[in-house]
């Protein structure tokens, strides 16, 4: 078994998608191993998101990481980095692939729903970025 850190982000909050979202994740096998509802300020977001800080979309990012609640979320499944982006879909909500969370429920490619963990080593830092004692099970 695998844990990979998700996040419903602010625009699916906002749109009152949160329970479909949640519904998706059991009904296609995570469990929730932790969940909890907050509101990131702009320090916690540069935090989350500082393998990014380079990037030319990385100020809009913060602000809209910042413009509402969130859910941040640890998953366990078999493969659950690899399966919870599958589930995601691609960034940009018009290349996700049909029935995924991004091509149901994404905007465009800034306000896309959700997050995952891309690796086994930024999973580990994610989940201890929002869960530190988690971690150190
Ligand atoms: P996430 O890390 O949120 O799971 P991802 O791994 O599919 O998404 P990344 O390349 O890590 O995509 O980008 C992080 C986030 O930054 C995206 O989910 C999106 O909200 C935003 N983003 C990415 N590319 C762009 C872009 N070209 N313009 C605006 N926002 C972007
Ligand atoms: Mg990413």
């Amino acid at each position: 078994m695998e844990t990979t850190l998700a996040i419903i982000k602010p625009d699916a909050f906002l749109k009152g998608n949160v329970g479909a979202i949640i519904g998706m994740i059991e009904g296609n096998g995570f469990k929730i191993n932790a969940l909890k509802l907050l509101k990131l300020c702009k320090h916690e977001a540069e935090g989350f998101y500082y393998v990014h800080k380079e990037k030319p979309f990385f100020k809009d990012l913060i602000n809209f990481m910042t413009s509402g609640p969130i859910i941040v979320m640890v998953l366990k499944k078999n493969k659950a980095i690899e399966e919870w982006r599958k589930l995601m879909g691609a960034t940009d909500p018009k290349n996700a692939e049909k029935g995924t969370i991004r091509n149901l429920y994404g905007t465009n490619i800034e306000k896309n729903a959700v997050h995952g963990s891309d690796s086994k080593e930024n999973a580990l830092y994610e989940i201890s970025y929002f869960f530190p004692k988690i971690a150190l099970i």
